[in-house]
């Protein structure tokens, strides 16, 4: 069976560096993207100029219809998803003081509802029960998930802390289906996600403070999630995987 990656949120940041390291391992990657399709087509060309295999699906993750679509024509292009990185988020910095349901809201379609239905997707063409050869999920949660944000962004915090508990739970689930759940908690990593929230003055600032020194870069977290994936760690389910340069 051919090997087949979807990462979700793959035109940028860590999403763009999953979705290299997958071509480089010998995955067709389906390239998600939301908005931007000129970055997910460069995605899709830095893969193929290394001899992988790749294209760009748009689709909002957050939205049942989009989702149902994505993984549908990525049967009908590659063949069912094997591995799976439930990578796309967004972060916002606010107070709860001063948090709205519209955001609220937003915060856990993009964050939460995403994953769930992706992994839905995944599951009903990995378990065995359906006729699948199993498979990997990895989940981009956050160590903020387990800190609450450093005080300023307790929401996304809390979506990351319900990965967490949606990585531990799923993967008992469907163990017995020879499907491996996992998830990446990356600390500070370099992205355009700080953009808004002070960008690249924030990672300036927080970055020497974290032990190892600096913030991460896309390829630390990369890396590791395609890891994850591989046969390499295929007695590992159910784990929540620091990549915070120990912060
Ligand atoms: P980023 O640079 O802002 O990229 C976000 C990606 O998600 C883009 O490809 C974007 O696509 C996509 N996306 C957003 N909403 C989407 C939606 N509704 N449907 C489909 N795609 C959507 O973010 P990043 O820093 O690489 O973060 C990637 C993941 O790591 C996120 O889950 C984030 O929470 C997590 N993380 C990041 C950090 C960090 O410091 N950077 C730390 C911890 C955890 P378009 O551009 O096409 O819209």
């Amino acid at each position: 069976m051919d090997k087949v990656m979807v990462v979700t949120g793959g035109s940028r940041g860590i999403g763009a560096s999953i979705a290299r390291y997958a071509g480089r391992a010998g995955y067709k990657v389906c390239v998600n993207y939301r908005e931007q399709a000129g970055q997910a087509a460069e995605v899709v060309a830095a893969i193929e100029a290394e001899g992988g295999r790749a294209q760009a699906f748009q689709a909002d993750v957050s939205l049942e219809t989009d989702v149902v679509h994505l993984f549908a024509k990525v049967d009908e292009t590659f063949g069912p998803v094997t591995a799976l990185a439930n990578n796309a988020g967004i972060m916002q910095v606010a107070l709860v003081e001063d948090m709205t349901a519209e955001d609220l809201n937003r915060l856990w379609a993009t964050n939460i509802t995403s994953a769930f239905l992706c992994a839905r997707e995944a599951v009903r063409r990995m378990a065995r029960k359906h006729g699948g050869g199993g498979g990997a999920i990895v989940n981009l949660s956050s160590i903020a998930g387990k800190k609450g944000g450093r005080g300023q962004r307790v929401h996304y915090a809390a979506s990351k802390g319900a990965l967490n508990t949606m990585t531990i739970g799923l993967a008992t689930e469907v163990a017995g289906e020879g499907i491996r759940v996992n998830a990446v908690l990356p600390g500070l990593i370099d992205t355009d996600m700080h953009g808004p929230w002070g960008g690249k003055k924030r990672i300036e600032t927080i970055g020497p403070t974290i032990p190892l020194g600096r913030a991460g870069v896309p390829d630390d977290v990369g890396a590791a999630v395609v890891w994850l994936m591989s046969d390499d760690a295929s007695f590992i389910t159910g784990e929540l995987l620091e990549v915070g340069g120990g912060s």
